[in-house]
């Protein structure tokens, strides 16, 4: 069954002039775009996108990243979205990630990584519901 995950193009992919690529590597992986916008967001909308990471170390630069410049949100589609976009996205730290991925592709170092892809059923539904409203998933 078609399953849904939440996904983002990240500041530095945005501004290096990498959405269009990353849109395509999405795409031939056979996921349909369910609903896509690109916007900019406040450090309180990245805080609380990010608020499961509030105690870690590095949680101040990663809000101040995100909200640092425009960004692609998208809601995605296919069977397995979920872990299918995982692989397709590649290790966090690019350094580890595997060759064909795009974070081995487009991605510069850990905190600038180019793509956000949900990790689970439960934080996909967290977080296309943080940035989308219902209207606009039909
Ligand atoms: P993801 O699911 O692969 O994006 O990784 P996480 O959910 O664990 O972390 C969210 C984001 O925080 C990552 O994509 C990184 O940009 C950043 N991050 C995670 N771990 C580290 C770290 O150890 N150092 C820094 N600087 N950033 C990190």
């Amino acid at each position: 069954m078609a399953q849904r995950t939440f996904s983002i193009i990240k500041p530095d992919a945005v501004r290096k002039g990498y959405t269009a690529a990353i849109l395509a590597e999405i795409e031939k992986a056979s996921f349909r775009i369910v609903s896509i916008k690109k916007q900019s967001i406040s450090r309180p909308q990245a805080e609380g996108f990010y608020a499961v990471h509030k105690e870690r170390p590095f949680f101040p630069g990663l809000c101040d990243f995100m909200s640092s410049g425009p960004i692609v949100l998208m809601v995605l589609e296919k069977e397995d979205a979920i872990a299918d976009l995982r692989k397709l996205m590649g290790a966090t730290n690019p350094a580890n990630a595997e060759e064909g991925t795009i974070r081995k592709k487009f991605a510069a170092s850990i905190s600038e990584n180019a793509i956000h892809g949900s990790d689970a059923e439960d934080t996909a539904a967290f977080e296309i519901g943080y940035w989308f409203a219902g209207y606009e998933l039909v």
